[in-house]
């Protein structure tokens, strides 16, 4: 196999023998389906941003400007405070913001981190889609700390107005219209999709689609990536044995919806649909206990490949035990970034094991003074001694001074080289997987519930279609 780059490579979370996978499954958009972020997410930000100025909201809001980095997947949305915030695996909160001022440690402590943590109480960026609804909250809780009192109303129902306009954007088909207006610009093709599909099919899979998106749209989308690229399949559902539309994930994997059948291509009627799945036949609706049933498939036979952690990964894994391959397109960026920034972490961790040094030296001086100070305790008739043990406290007492300032200088060396990283990968949330060296909250959840995850599905045209993904990440600290 050709050496691969980081960004290209699949990470295994859980063993996977690809022989024994007989369907590979693809959730859509940000799937099969890559946007262009900036262009594609600054449309819901701004058609939103005109139904706040609509419905009575300053129009200054106009002049607020779209950045698709501010925000990265994983991070928690406090409604009730307006603060956005970074938690570790061990749901600390490591970094937080209110609006664009960051939030100091004894602020962050006071609020989060001296009492219990409840997930719930919060609301998790874990979709692209949020990622602009997100970062268009966080500009308003800015304007309203920069300008208090013209706003009067709580955080919270500021965030339930973007909720409902958002998806009114989504809805009123604003977004959809202008997509299909100009795929090119909102739509980034993957050259090797084509390749990568066919490459499935070639090696005994067979492939579906099931996406939350209607027909007309999915249809539009695909047919704009994949028709008429390859003789063998001039339809771009010709490469799908089935293709489920409206799915509603994840209650797809949960409620007991049943199949229609798309029957008209251009209108998309429905009728109610009986009896098993038809390949190549455009299903809407439906659940994951039917399309088992009737597609005759075992769960885990099943590769099922998303981008949404709870949509298309964690209940389709833990209810029906399909094996999962999770999108994390953030990571081609960041694992390009983080490669270059090697000889940091190599600082890094050297400061460390110096650390510990200074740590075991100081330990050391401090025992030496423990002793020499209960000697002296003990009134030795023997001053010629006492005098040399003073004089010998005194020294160990300077250099354990000396290095205990070293060791002040060490804290503070690794805490800025771990900053310095963090802001060359992200200047406000760092590394997407990790907050300081510890694991994200997200990088847990990547690691429960994903068997396999990368930056973009077509990754998959790199191994063969038996390859045996081997996990590693089952040691334990004390292993490496
Ligand atoms: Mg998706």
């Amino acid at each position: 196999m050709q050496k691969l780059k980081k960004q290209q490579k699949i990470y295994v979370n859980r063993s996977l023998n690809l022989a024994s996978i007989k369907s590979v499954g693809f959730d859509m958009d940000h799937t099969l389906v890559l946007y262009n972020r900036e262009n594609f997410e600054s449309l819901a930000f701004h058609e939103t941003v005109k139904k706040f100025i609509a419905n009575g909201y300053p129009e200054e809001l106009g002049r607020l400007k779209f950045d698709p980095n501010f925000v990265i997947r994983g991070l928690l949305v406090d409604r009730e405070r307006g603060n956005l915030l970074k938690v570790d695996a061990h749901k600390y909160v490591k970094i937080a913001s209110h609006g664009h001022r960051r939030l100091e440690k004894e602020e962050r402590y006071e609020l989060y981190n001296a009492k219990s943590f409840k997930a719930d109480d919060f609301l998790t960026v874990d979709t692209f889609f949020a990622l602009s609804e997100t970062q268009l909250f966080t500009e308003i809780v800015d304007y309203m700390r920069r300008h208090p009192g013209i706003v009067q109303k709580s955080f919270r129902a500021v965030y339930q107005d973007l909720r409902e306009w958002i998806d009114l954007s989504h809805q009123d088909g604003s977004i959809k219209k202008s997509v299909l207006a100009e795929p090119e610009k909102y739509i980034d093709r993957d050259k090797h999709l084509v390749e990568t599909l066919v490459k499935l099919i070639d090696g005994g899979k067979k492939l579906f689609v099931i996406t939350n998106s209607d027909w007309t749209y999915t249809n539009s989308v695909m047919s704009y990536l994949l028709n008429g690229l390859h003789e063998d399949f001039p339809r771009w559902q010709d490469y799908f044995e089935y293709i489920v539309v409206s799915a509603g994930k994840p209650n797809f994997f949960t409620g007991t919806n049943p199949f229609y059948e798309v029957m008209t291509e251009k209108d998309g009627l429905l009728k109610l649909h009986r009896g098993p799945l038809e390949p190549k036949k455009i299903y809407h609706g439906g659940n994951a206990i039917l399309f088992e049933k009737l597609t005759q498939q075992k769960g885990d036979q099943i590769l099922y490949c998303g981008d949404h952690i709870y949509g298309d990964i964690q209940r389709s894994k833990e209810l029906f035990n399909w094996r999962t391959l999770l999108v994390v397109q953030e990571l081609e960026d960041e694992l390009f970034r983080l490669d270059r920034l090697h000889a940091e972490l190599e600082r890094i961790i050297d400061a460390i094991r110096k650390e510990e040094e200074y740590q075991e030296e100081a330990q050391a001086l401090r025992s030496e003074i423990g002793n020499l100070q209960r000697r002296l305790k003990m009134n030795s008739s023997d001053k010629q001694k006492e005098s040399k043990s003073l004089a010998k406290l005194k020294e160990h007492q300077e250099h354990l001074y000396t290095k205990e300032t070293q060791l002040e200088h060490q804290h503070k060396l690794i805490k800025d080289l771990i900053d310095k990283r963090e802001k060359a990968i992200h200047p406000i949330w760092g590394e997407l997987m990790r907050t300081s060296l510890e694991k994200s909250r997200f990088a847990k959840q990547v690691e429960s519930y994903a068997c396999l995850y990368t930056s973009r599905v077509t990754h998959l045209r790199y191994y063969s279609c038996s390859q045996k993904f081997r996990s590693y990440r089952d040691m334990m600290p004390h292993d490496m």
